[in-house]
């Protein structure tokens, strides 16, 4: 009687053992059931770039879909479920609204998510252009250099969740670091000779592209809101004085602001995607785009 006693309860701890194993394990595991690291991210650019290095290890999930704006989107709750469900998430850490207003529900919903800011280290400046408060400028995103930074973090995080890969990480990284380079210096070419520095844009979102290559930004919009008439006719008149004949929409904003500005000097509206998830394709389109001002 004593023995067989014993002999369940050696079983029952047997059984226990392996069970805490397995959960122990399983808190650890950096895979999800495809066996694919679950990466959640905030913005268009951000899934090129897990991609970039993740490549077949990796399961990306974007919040804020192409054509919305980070300014004003507000997640659903099938996309709060993709986050309970993955390792790492992602954020731009540039004060995006998006994130300004989610991060906390996020790490609410998934508090072993291993949240990477990809902005760590990236030289934040002020918002002067968009906002009359002295906040952060949060599209860090729209610069190849502050690309390459970003990158940078992204590993980290990959390696942190997945050490065994981290050789597969190391290369996919150096191979997209230097098509960044690439993207970096064709950049800088193609603005350093311009006629004349004005990028006239509705939004303001290429300040960290104003700094690095030389250019000035003029936005139509201020503190995200439609632009003003007077705003409007200084941005004419800025056009005529220096002869712009091209100004720049994005694809989440009505045209009709630029499309208003460019029939008063005979020119064109050409829209930019810097929030898409084509990131190399977009930033060399929108290079070329305002070296054509
Ligand atoms: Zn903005």
């Amino acid at each position: 009687m004593k023995k067989k006693r014993v002999i369940v309860v050696i079983i029952i701890l047997l059984i226990s053992a392996i069970v805490l194993g397995y959960l122990a394990q399983q808190k650890h595991s950096s895979k999800t059931e495809n066996n694919k690291i679950g990466v959640v991210v905030s913005l268009g650019p951000e899934v090129e770039w897990v991609k970039a290095v993740g490549g077949s290890k990796v399961d990306v999930t974007l919040m804020v879909p192409e054509g919305s704006d980070p300014h004003t989107y507000e997640p659903l709750p099938n996309q709060l479920s993709q986050v309970s469900n993955a390792q790492i998430y992602v954020m731009m850490g540039s004060s995006v609204e998006f994130e300004n207003n989610y991060m906390d529900k996020i790490r609410e919903t998934n508090p072993n998510l291993l949240v990477v800011n990809a902005s760590e280290g990236v030289k934040l400046i002020p918002n002067s252009a968009e906002n009359e408060s002295d906040t952060v400028d949060p599209h860090v995103w729209a610069d190849p250099k502050n690309a390459k930074i970003m990158v940078n973090n992204i590993y980290n995080g990959l390696v942190e969740v997945d050490p065994s890969d981290k050789d597969y990480f190391t290369k996919n990284r150096d191979a997209y670091l230097q098509e960044l380079d690439e993207l970096d210096k064709n950049t800088t070419k193609l603005l350093k000779d311009k006629n004349n520095s004005y990028i006239l844009v509705l939004h303001p979102a290429f300040g960290y592209m104003a700094r690095d290559y030389n250019i000035t930004e003029i936005g139509a919009m201020i503190n995200d809101e439609e632009p003003s008439p007077q705003r409007i006719a200084m941005m004419i008149n800025t056009a005529k004085e220096y002869n712009i004949t091209t100004v720049y929409n994005e694809p989440q904003y009505d045209p009709k602001f630029m499309e208003s500005i460019a029939s008063q000097i005979g020119g064109k509206v050409v829209t930019v995607n810097d929030l898409g998830e084509n990131y190399l394709q977009n930033m060399a389109n929108i290079a070329v785009a305002f070296s054509k001002t």
